[in-house]
């Protein structure tokens, strides 16, 4: 067992691939890494308010000892379904305009919970080529059968949609609304059509990467493209954008009757705690407010994007999330040194997390980046051969 541990790590280190943990000493907008402060693009606290301490003082002058609830010492099936919980379903169930809502330990947690516990052998999940390995983990532990579309190929998917039809129950979409490695989006508007004119399609939506960032109030794309009403699962994950911790679903009042049932994610493992739960209620409530904070991540996405484009990168990034793609792992490698020694702390991406030749510098802006910090950041960026 050890010696093959021992080989395969020795491949993954002849292959620039081998991971370790970085040791870092403050994550913030401006964190520090050996010693060496630096600009932090790879944090997903998107909208600044996880390093914001003015937030956390008003958080916790409104919190008694009665309130600061460290553990919810079991499963919310047993005596950890704490009242603050509730509280916060019926505020999103409210703010999506559904019927309710279900809290959930983490992202991971939600996606590898859901499809096992909804689909069956008679469901046929279409899955978008490039999703999150959390969906992927959720797909493999379901029964159902899946196949992967072309990355946003909403006309493949309608092929594939025709093709089947006849053949199963129901046909589950499963998508990202924001992918996280090309920050591109999906046409949430064209799938909300492809369900109108295929009734056996329900759409499965992530929104992990636009929670607190997209739409008028912070709800997420399905908000911004009028689209909230046609999703049947919307997934969102409150470790980003809302610096914190869990992940919700909005749904039918069914479907989280049948996930408090048969989800083994939600009913196997220890709630999450309660104090944890009123810090992420303390935020959702400050999210519609925050528009100004949504407007700038736009502004410097697109400026970081158009910058990139001009010095002759494809970007196909329409976000905050802004890849660099350099193709081999070397190069990419080189460059996120360079980047860190210039004071810029990316992170490269390689396979397998995103496709063969396509290793990337991902920036992941959030609202604490200037447009002077992106000016800086193209300065040390060569163009292109
Ligand atoms: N979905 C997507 C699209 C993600 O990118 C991630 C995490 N990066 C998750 C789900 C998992 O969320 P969590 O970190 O809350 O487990």
């Amino acid at each position: 067992m050890w010696e093959r541990m021992a080989e395969e790590l020795e491949i993954l280190k002849q292959q620039g691939n081998f991971r370790t943990l970085p040791p870092i000493t403050y994550p913030g907008y401006k964190m520090v890494k050996e010693g060496k402060q630096m600009l932090n693009l790879s944090s997903n606290d998107y909208l600044g308010l996880a390093s914001r301490q003015e937030l956390r003082e008003e958080f916790l002058q409104g919190l008694s000892a009665d309130d600061f609830l460290p553990t919810s010492s079991s499963s919310r099936l047993l005596t950890g379904n704490f009242p603050v919980y509730e509280k916060l379903e019926n505020e999103l169930a409210s703010l999506y305009n559904k019927e309710s809502a279900l809290v959930l330990n983490s992202g991971y947690h939600a996606n590898t919970g859901i499809l096992p516990a909804i689909a069956t052998e008679q469901t046929l999940i279409l899955a978008d080529k490039l999703v999150h390995a959390s969906l992927i983990d959720g797909i493999r532990l379901s029964p159902a059968r899946c196949i992967r579309y072309r990355h946003n190929d909403i006309l493949q998917l309608e092929r594939l949609i025709k093709k089947y039809e006849a053949d199963y129950r129901e046909i589950i979409v499963v998508t990202e609304s924001l992918f996280s490695m090309d920050g591109d989006i999906t046409d949430l508007w064209h799938l909300s059509i492809l369900k109108k004119m295929y009734p056996k399609v329900l759409l499965y939506v992530d929104e992990a990467h636009a929670f607190g960032v997209r739409g008028p109030q912070g709800l997420g794309l399905a908000e911004e493209m009028y689209a909230l009403d046609n999703i049947d699962f919307l997934v969102g994950t409150f470790g980003k954008a809302a610096a914190s911790a869990g992940a919700f679903i909005v749904c039918r009042k069914i479907v989280k009757e049948y996930l408090v049932n048969r989800m083994r994610t939600l009913i196997f493992t220890t709630a999450l705690p309660p104090v944890n739960v009123a810090w992420t209620l303390f935020i959702l409530r400050k999210l519609p407010g925050l528009k100004q904070e949504r407007e700038h991540l736009a502004a410097i996405g697109k400026q970081l994007r158009q910058g990139l484009e001009a010095k002759g990168y494809v970007c196909p990034s329409m976000s905050h999330i802004v890849p660099l793609i350099i193709g081999s792992n070397a190069e990419t490698l080189w460059t996120a040194e360079k980047l860190q020694k210039n004071g810029f702390y990316a992170l490269p991406v390689r396979p397998p997390t995103v496709p063969e030749g396509t290793s990337r510098i991902r920036f992941s802006l959030t609202a604490d980046v200037s447009e002077e910090d992106v000016e800086r950041l193209l300065s040390v960026i060569h163009y292109k051969l």
